[in-house]
């Protein structure tokens, strides 16, 4: 007997969610996946075509979202909120989900206002603590230390970090040669993902690094739970963590390979 090739999971995700689209959720995460990782993350931005594409899906599908670790006005900018008609449609998701953009306007996470001022106390500590050479990026409610110039004082930026969770009740979450400070708030993209998938049959989630592993867990518990069709991408790259390959049911090659497969999700079965 001669063996039946599996499908592709891939193409077995895609009809589900061009049979469905008002019900597919479609989810992406933006540096290392729609935009290259850059020495200075004020520079980062989206490959040629990647914008567009969500665009074109969120006026097609059910919701799209960028889910990000980024202040949302960032991605705004980025996503040429403000440039584009129809841009409402595009659900961003900032710093983990602690922000969300509606429209022009920013709504916070209601747990995470009251942390403000001891995330920019910490800030303001590490600003003054750190080596010339490590980069303290200030993201309004959470901070982060980069050492992607200055792999030599990593060990120096984790212990810094720790420490100050340590002391005052933030939480550290380490990231590709990046060490963060956030809120104590039960938020992170796995919990965005489940929320804007509520009412959805089908979802997908676009990542590179280990801040999207919890999107990953959420698509697998909605599968689990209520049969939910989820399709989990990674983004490959020589610095991607071996866990996020091996649990991806499809890996793309860098940020290019991102909107390749956004675009043809936009043009598949429209
Ligand atoms: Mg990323």
């Amino acid at each position: 007997m001669r063996a039946v090739p599996a499908p592709d999971p891939l193409d077995t995700w895609v009809a589900h969610a061009v049979e469905k689209p008002g019900a597919t959720g479609i989810f992406t995460d933006f540096d290392g996946t729609l935009a290259p990782i850059v020495d200075d993350p004020a520079a980062a931005r989206a490959v040629d075509g990647a914008v567009d594409a969500l665009h074109r899906l969120a006026a097609r599908f059910g919701v799209v979202a960028v889910i990000s670790g980024r202040p949302v006005r960032f991605l705004m900018d980025r996503l040429e909120l403000s440039t584009r008609p129809q841009a409402t449609n595009l659900v961003v998701a900032g710093l983990y989900g602690l922000e969300r953009a509606r429209g022009s306007a920013v709504e916070l996470h209601p747990d995470a206002g009251r942390w403000a001022e001891a995330v920019a106390d910490a800030a303001a500590r590490a600003e003054a603590d750190a080596p010339p050479d490590v980069l303290v990026e200030r993201k309004g409610l959470s901070f982060t230390l980069h050492v992607r110039t200055s792999p030599m004082s990593a060990d120096w930026a984790r212990s810094w970090i720790e420490a100050c969770a340590a002391a005052t009740g933030l939480v550290s979450h380490p990231a590709r040669m990046s060490y963060e400070l956030r809120p104590p708030v039960e938020i992170d993209k796995g919990t965005v993902v489940a929320e804007l998938l509520d009412d959805m049959s089908a979802g997908c989630f676009l990542g590179d690094d280990l801040g999207d592993l919890p999107a990953f867990d959420a698509l697998d518990r909605l599968t689990a739970d209520r049969g939910l069709a989820g399709l989990k991408v990674g983004v490959r790259s020589a610095e991607a963590p071996q866990e996020l390959i091996e649990r991806a049911d499809v890996l793309v090659e860098g940020p290019v390979g991102s909107a390749q497969l956004l675009e043809r999700l936009g043009l598949d079965g429209a």
